[in-house]
Parts: structure tokens; sequence; C-alpha cells
């Protein structure tokens, strides 16, 4: 059987590209890997065990004992992370982590770490894996790399609209100061930054569909 191809999907936040990473993978019959959620997972732990976010050598420990797992459910094509055979997901929303979660995911140690489970992922080929190093770092031979982009506008609006969806209480202020403060950190950090990869297409996603997107994306992946 051929190996089936990976997929790196980068971007800044709110780009579009959890919803679609699953809806291509869907169709594609891949396997959707949520790479910000195993960053969260790490800073839910370190704010639940008194953790300061910014102590590299706790990180280190704490990272260490985190077995990550990804539980597929077939019926409605969810891909939920575990840790440690805990269903995390529930938590990784919260403003805590939110507002916290770019200063843990600038430690070495857990870039490290969690590059090693995301390869691991990967390593059969048939992923859409969408991060911030995914196509740079973590996948350099990913056979096709996307990078969504789109106005702070639109991706404060698509923000706002997916937290009220899940019942979570936000202001206009503190969602647009979180969303810029995180791609601010996530830019500058010295290891894999969040960056377009040189052979990354690049796909502006303010004034398109879901379905544009993906159109696009089958475009290029069936042209190249
Ligand atoms: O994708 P999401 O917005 O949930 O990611 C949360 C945070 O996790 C990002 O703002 C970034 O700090 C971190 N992240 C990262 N590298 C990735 C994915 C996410 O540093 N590949």
């Amino acid at each position: 059987m051929s190996r089936k191809p990976n997929f790196a999907i980068d971007g800044p936040a709110g780009s579009g590209k959890s919803t679609v990473a699953r809806e291509l993978a869907g169709r594609l019959g891949l396997l959707y890997v949520d790479t910000g959620a195993m960053y969260r997972a790490v800073t839910y732990f370190a704010l639940k065990t008194g953790i300061d976010p910014e102590n590299e050598a706790e990180l280190d420990a704490l990272v260490k004992d985190i077995r990550f797992s990804l539980v597929i459910f077939s019926k409605n094509r969810t891909v939920n992370l575990w840790c440690n055979g805990e269903d995390v997901s529930p938590f990784l929303r919260e403003k805590e982590v939110s507002c916290q979660v770019s200063k843990v995911a600038a430690a070495a140690p857990v870039r490290k770490h969690l590059a090693w489970y995301q390869r691991r992922f990967a390593r059969a080929g048939g992923v859409v894996m969408e991060g911030r190093d995914i196509g740079t770092v973590v996948l350099p031979d990913a056979e096709c790399k996307f990078f969504l982009t789109a106005s702070l506008d639109v991706r404060l609006a698509r923000r706002e609209k997916e937290l009220r969806a899940a019942g979570k209480s936000w202001t206009k202020k503190e969602l647009c100061c979180e969303l810029t403060y995180r791609d601010e950190m996530d830019r500058k950090r010295e290891i894999g930054p969040l960056k377009k990869a040189p052979d990354a297409v690049v796909i502006d996603c303010t004034n398109l569909t879901v379905e544009q997107v993906i159109e696009k994306m089958l475009e290029s992946y069936g042209g190249g």
C-alpha cells in the first residue's frame, strides 16, 4: 500500500486552521492532529500543579511525565487529546490556559518533547497537522504545506464565535489582547517561531469560505 501524504498547516491564531484542517482530514481520510492542543495541555497541567509557566526546569520535568495519545471517535470524526489516560479536551480553552500558553510554548524542553510526539504521530504518513512550526520544524518533509493568514478583524470575529458557541464569555478587548499577545510571542520566540516555510503555499482566508480554502488546498495538492 502506498504511503499517504502528510499535510502541514501553519498560521496565526484564528486564521481558520483548525476548521479547515479537520475538514480536509475528514475528506481525505487522514488523521487530524491539533498541536496547539498539546501546548495547551502542558499549560493546563502547569497551572494545575502551580508551576510557573516561565520556569524551564520545572516545565521540563512536567512535560517528560505526560504521555500523549489521540483518541478517535469515528462516529462524529472527532479526535480528542488524552494525557496520561485522561481526556483533557474540556479544559484546553479556559481563559487562563489561553493567556499563558505562549509562555509555556517558548520553553525549549517543551518544544523538543512535543515535536518528538508530533513526528511519531506522523511517521507512517496520512496526517493533517496544524500549528505554528509544522512546515518549518516538525515535518519539514511534509508533502503539502500551507500557511493560512486572515485580517485581524476576521480572526477576532472567528474566535469570538467559537468561544460563544463553547459558552465562554470574553470581552472584545480581552480577546484582542490575548490574540495579538500570543501572535507576537509566537512570532518572536527563538525556537520554532510562527513562520511560513519557504515551500508553503500561502492562502489568505480573509474573504474565503471554508469550502473555498479546501478547494484551493486540493487544487494545490493535485497540481503539486
Ligand atoms: O492553535 P492554538 O491557537 O490552540 O495554539 C495555542 C498556542 O500553542 C499558540 O498560541 C502557540 O503559543 C502554541 N503552539 C506552538 N506551536 C504549535 C502549535 C501551538 O507554539 N505547533
